[in-house]
């Protein structure tokens, strides 16, 4: 058969954004992602709408894997070229996230987001005759955000789709994004590729310099050992106005949007 042709440029509307999220949460952390990078991505964010999930609403391994299932299932539902999964306290930039994604060549298998941790992780993988082996493979921390392309993630259907991957997950006995790292490297023989642009609170987030942060595809907050793990940066809003940063750090990519201080020129 002739080669398959190049697809046209990717543009922010090729991208499934998948926000996990709880009841609880909704006032406390939906609302700020609405008003800031939501507000700018809404097509990609809600075109297939809220999905409710009749997932457990705990903090569970197979009530969080369910709701994995249930954005890896959207996705391949939508017909869209990338999968991108992130939390609810992560701040995602539409603009480096495309840069980055557009930096792929289509034709490859792809898996990018920040390695949890600096090894592989080690799992025992049931086999048959109450026999196990012992796999290790790299994962990318959910609460960072990773993405997946749509040539990848039909490959990972057979493990992954449908109930499979509350399977899977239950199977190896990790959570969610262990599975997905289990799913395509044990699996599927690929690999994760490491960004340094995806960012969780599990790491110091002040580390990173005000220069830096209009070019992270991914920040998130959060408290650690009792003190705010927050991303450094000046204004326009207070710490006590804009405790997670992320207000202040929509005016600076966005300065046009209404809530924030506009600059008047002299
Ligand atoms: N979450 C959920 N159900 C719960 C608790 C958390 O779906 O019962 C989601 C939450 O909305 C977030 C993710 O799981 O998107 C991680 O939760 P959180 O940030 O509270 O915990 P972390 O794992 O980062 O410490
Ligand atoms: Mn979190």
């Amino acid at each position: 058969s002739p080669p398959s042709p190049r697809p046209p440029e990717l543009q922010l509307h090729d991208v499934f954004i998948a926000v996990k999220t709880t009841r609880a949460f909704h006032r406390s952390r939906l609302e700020l992602l609405l008003d800031t990078w939501v507000s700018r991505t809404r097509e990609q964010v809600t075109r297939s709408h809220l999905v409710v999930t009749n997932c457990s609403a705990e903090h569970s391994h197979p009530a969080l894997s369910c709701k994995m299932a249930a954005e890896f299932d959207a996705f391949l539902a939508s017909g869209l070229r990338w999968f991108c999964h992130v939390d609810d306290d992560n701040y995602l930039n539409p603009r480096a996230l495309l840069k980055l994604l557009k930096s792929f060549p289509w034709t490859r298998d792809v898996y990018i987001g920040r390695p949890s941790l600096n090894r592989p992780i080690h799992a025992s993988e049931p086999q048959p005759n109450n026999r196990t082996r012992l796999v290790q493979f790299w994962f990318a921390t959910g609460g960072a955000g990773f993405c997946i392309n749509r040539k990848l993630a039909l490959k990972m259907a057979p493990w992954a789709s449908g109930p499979r991957f509350v399977d899977t997950s239950a199977l190896i006995r990790l959570p969610d994004d262990c599975t997905v790292g289990y799913i395509v490297e044990c699996k599927l023989g690929g690999h994760l590729q490491p960004s340094p642009l995806f960012h969780s609170h599990l790491e110091t987030l002040q580390l990173l310099g005000a220069a830096q942060l209009p070019k992270q595809v991914t920040l998130s907050y959060g408290v650690f050992e009792g003190k705010l793990n927050v991303i450094k940066l000046h204004g326009p809003f207070s710490p006590e106005e804009d405790s997670s940063r992320f207000r202040s750090l929509h005016c600076l990519l966005y300065p046009d949007t209404p809530w924030c201080p506009q600059l008047v020129a002299r």
